[in-house]
């Protein structure tokens, strides 16, 4: 894929989570993988002013190029590319109800089986760090072993996946299990499915389109 359709969709991702509500305003931030490094959102900047030469260029011992500070949350985008061969996109949102659950540090577990599309029986929250920094990072890909999501306490989610429109897909999934995770709270305790069937569920997606495969 060439580098200006990939500029392109990293902009494209962004507008997409911002008008499906996913995210709101500059908060959150959007990588992909290239060459041998990734391309990921500028710092800051409206997503609806971003153009194809705003997107930064890093390489994976963390130097930018471009114009304009690349987003604070680099070290986490750059982390999980250089340790996750198997994920080529990150994005990462404030999403209402993942946030939500994340204010009280919830991972959200196997209340539902769709829990399984990202990687396991739960959905883990990782500790609080200020954002931006390597402790952050560091708590995030300890949350994402074996899985391709997390909640950030006091923060937000991560999704992510082997091209931008898996790992939007994905951020979509796990806000939707968020929200209905918080409404089944509001009414009661739901139940928790076992290990043994999520591994059940995990087996059979293999042959639906869920999850990593292009
Ligand atoms: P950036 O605008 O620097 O990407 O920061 C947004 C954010 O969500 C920080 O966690
Ligand atoms: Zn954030």
């Amino acid at each position: 894929m060439s580098e200006q359709i990939l500029r392109q969709q990293v902009i494209d991702t962004c507008l997409s989570m911002n008008a499906s509500g996913l995210n709101q305003g500059t908060s959150g931030n959007v990588s992909v993988r290239f060459e041998d490094g990734f391309l990921i959102t500028p710092s800051s900047m409206p997503y609806d002013h971003m153009r194809p030469d705003d997107i930064m260029f890093m390489d994976m011992d963390g130097r930018a190029l471009g114009p304009h500070n690349p987003s604070s949350e680099w070290r986490f985008h750059r982390d999980i590319l250089s340790t996750r061969p198997d994920i080529n996109a990150v994005v990462h949102t404030h999403a209402t109800h993942c946030t939500t659950l994340a204010l009280l540090g919830k991972p959200i577990p196997a209340v539902h089986y769709m829990v399984a599309v990202a990687g396991g029986n739960t959905i883990r929250c990782c500790p609080y760090a200020t954002f931006g920094t390597q402790e952050l990072s560091n708590y995030v890909l300890e949350a994402l072993k074996d899985r391709f999501a997390c909640l950030m306490t006091q923060h937000g989610m991560i999704a992510c996946g082997i091209s931008l429109d898996k790992a939007l897909w994905l951020a979509t999934e796990v806000e939707t299990l968020a929200r209905q995770y918080w409404g089944a709270l509001q009414i009661g305790t739901p139940e928790v499915l076992s290990d043994a069937e999520i591994e059940r569920v995990m087996e059979k997606m293999k042959s639906y389109k869920y999850g990593r495969e292009e």
